[in-house]
């Protein structure tokens, strides 16, 4: 029999104990089903072992599995080749990786990189370490009052000296999707290459590489469902193969002599040491259950539940919501009239909710709103509406209490 995504939550250990707690900070991480669990307690009884170069059993297994789970990365983004995954420990690992090597390779004084005011840190700090090793200049999209990035703005700031333009698929504060896709077209007409932050789309749309056309693609693997420590960069083959290597170390290597080393070929080129092999085994489970529920099943039911969180904040007027994008996602920032974000949501905590409160490491997008601090709701398809609508009754009433 199917089931049904509106009984999802069962699949989640964390969420059949005894203390009822409603999550709701899906953003920073998400929840692992009992079977991304047992995918690595599997792994680690039946074949730990380090990978490649093995002459025995467990050593093959651990290859094999780790080189599978690489397989079913390249395949559920859409890559044309395995080659072009590359195993890191996350979204920051994947960008200061990739501004790394983009930099060290492409970057000369005044050359120029475009970002958006709407950025994590980490996809705006890495690019300002590496840029500045480089001599370039950052430019920045700036985000217009909707929550939309101003796009007429753009228009002005390309010169023959952009090398690259970084940007957020989603906003992790404003929830914006912005236009990738038509971002990119434009990028390349002018031979500037993209880096797309997907940390906060690939977890909860389909997102395919080859449609988007990106150069670059960073996700965390904690934020879908799998192990933390895990995440991806994606990279076009033919780019990858022209930048040097990131780290030193065993497995990037082809031949090492004591003046000077050859390199591996890809994806080893840019996975150097030990990987973590167990982690990427338990992100092939997250995927392959989120592909169970197919990521377009996910996407509408989160639509379902933001439209009902949005609708919501919106009739309480004590709250002011930020973002009002055209195309947003499950996320929603907001703060309560005379009360401290961090009040509230340590309030929302002995209610029985998670959310978060700060500037969600988005600190200039925080002074452009001048919103120093919101509480931040971020759903997940196995978040349900009996749920955002006991948030939205509880908010209701927040100011009785917290004042
Ligand atoms: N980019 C965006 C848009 C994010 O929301 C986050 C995390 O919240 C990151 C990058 C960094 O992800 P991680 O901390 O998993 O490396």
């Amino acid at each position: 029999m199917k089931r049904s995504i509106l009984q999802s939550a069962s699949d989640f250990p964390i969420f059949n104990g005894n203390e009822p707690y409603i999550y709701l900070d899906n953003a920073a991480t998400t929840q692992k089903p009992q079977l991304v669990l047992d995918s690595l307690i599997d792994y680690y009884s039946h074949c730990n072992a380090n990978v490649y170069r093995a002459i025995h059993r467990w050593g093959e297994e651990s290859t094999r599995r780790y080189e599978d789970a690489r397989q079913t990365v390249a395949s559920f983004i859409g890559a044309a080749s395995r080659d072009e995954i590359i195993f890191t420990s996350g979204c920051t690992d994947s960008i200061n990786l990739a501004a790394t090597v983009f930099c060290r390779r492409f970057i000369k004084p005044g050359d120029e990189i475009i970002l958006t005011e709407m950025e994590h840190h980490s996809n705006l700090v890495p690019w300002q370490i590496q840029g500045d090793i480089g001599g370039a200049v950052l430019k920045f999209i700036p985000v217009k009052e909707d929550g939309e990035l101003d796009l007429e703005v753009l228009e002005t700031l390309w010169t023959p000296r952009t090398k690259l333009l970084a940007l957020t698929h989603m906003s992790n504060v404003l929830g914006t999707v912005n236009p990738a896709k038509k971002i990119i077209a434009m990028a390349h007409e002018r031979g500037v290459k993209v880096l797309v932050d997907a940390a906060q789309s690939v977890p909860h749309m389909k997102v395919d590489v080859g449609e988007l056309d990106c150069d670059f693609l960073a996700f965390s693997g904690h934020k879908m469902c799998g192990p933390t420590g895990t995440g991806v960069l994606y990279g076009k083959k033919e780019l990858l193969e022209d930048l040097p290597p990131y780290r030193g170390g065993g497995e990037m290597i082809r031949s090492v002599y004591l003046d000077h080393s050859e390199w591996n070929s890809l994806p080893y080129k840019f996975e150097a040491g030990t990987p973590h092999i167990a982690g990427a085994i338990g992100l092939a489970a997250a995927i392959r259950y989120l592909e169970s529920w197919g990521m377009e099943k996910i996407e509408e039911q989160e639509k379902v539940l933001t439209k009902r969180l949005i609708e919501g904040l919106d009739s309480l007027k004590e709250y002011t919501l930020f973002g009002r994008a055209r195309e947003r996602g499950g996320i929603a920032a907001f703060t309560r009239k005379g009360t401290h974000s961090h009040d509230l949501t340590q309030y929302l905590d002995s209610q029985g909710f998670a959310l978060r409160a700060g500037h969600h490491c988005a600190h200039p997008l925080a002074r452009k709103l001048n919103a120093l601090s919101t509480t931040r709701a971020s759903v997940y398809f196995y978040n349900t509406l009996e749920e955002i609508d006991s948030l939205l009754e509880t908010l209701a009433i927040a100011g009785d209490f917290v004042l």
